[in-house]
């Protein structure tokens, strides 16, 4: 469903991603690990669109992105500091993408209240961004991510900042939406456990490259190199 086929980023002369080949199928939940520094966020921005790759093609459902600014892409985002517009309610913020498509404020007001519903949030949608939790933010920016149903979410540590509790309530709530809904998700995170806990799939970076790409207990049990041996065993 979404393909990078020989994708490389350089910046200067220097190579974040080496030569990334990678296929996610339509609805997997594919969970980006590896060191910081590795090329899991530069991977997101070039599917994002907020970095044009180098070389190489990326494509959803056999269409290629290279020609389409980020806005066009259809993709949802949430990053750790993606912040909410702080003016603007929880049903503003979340009608806003669907303002940029065009939707009147009617029915788009109605479409974020359901959306804010879904990511437990109903009776918040009056709220502004200061008066709610972090863990209620993250929310709303999930929700502003799913409103006009994206082709892809991305997820960039989207749980970074939030304390441990949250952070474990936030992951069975992430995957609950996104099952119900069955969105293709990529997820960038530091935690293992995390990973393990939450993916279809994982994918290991080191150094710009893909080190194995493979269900949770096959990166577990059957690490495909010395570098994923030592890494997955590291923090555990
Ligand atoms: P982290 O887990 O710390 O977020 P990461 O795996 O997401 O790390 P990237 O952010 O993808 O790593 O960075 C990969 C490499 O590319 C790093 O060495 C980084 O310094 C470099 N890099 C990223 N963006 C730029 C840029 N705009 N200009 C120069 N170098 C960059």
């Amino acid at each position: 469903y979404l393909r990078l086929a020989g994708v490389n980023k350089t910046f200067g002369s220097f190579t974040a991603l080496g030569h990334i080949d990678l296929e996610v199928e339509k609805g997997e939940f594919v969970t980006f690990l590896g060191p910081s520094g590795s090329g899991k966020t530069t991977t997101l921005m070039v599917i994002a669109g907020f970095e044009q790759a180098t070389k190489g093609e990326i494509t959803v459902a056999d269409q290629s992105l290279a020609h389409l600014a980020p806005q066009e892409r259809n993709i949802g985002i949430v990053f750790q500091n993606y912040a909410l517009f702080p003016h603007k309610t929880a049903a503003e913020n979340v009608y806003f993408p669907l303002q940029m498509r065009k939707v009147g404020k009617k029915q788009g007001i109605r479409k974020a209240e359901e959306m804010l519903e879904l990511v437990g949030l109903a009776g918040f949608a009056h709220r502004l961004p200061k008066e709610l939790s972090g863990g209620q933010q993250q929310r709303v920016a999930l929700a502003r991510a799913l409103v006009f149903e994206p082709d892809l979410l991305l997820l960039d540590e989207p749980l970074g900042a939030l304390d441990k509790n949250l952070r474990e309530q936030m992951q069975i709530e992430i995957k609950r939406i996104q099952k119900r809904l069955g969105v293709t998700t990529i997820f960038v995170t530091h935690d293992q456990t995390e990973a393990m806990s939450m993916s279809d799939r994982i994918v290991v970076f080191s150094n710009g490259a893909i080190e194995q790409a493979a269900a949770p207990l096959d990166i577990y049990h059957r690490p495909a190199t010395r570098f994923v041996a030592d890494f997955i065993g590291e923090s555990n």
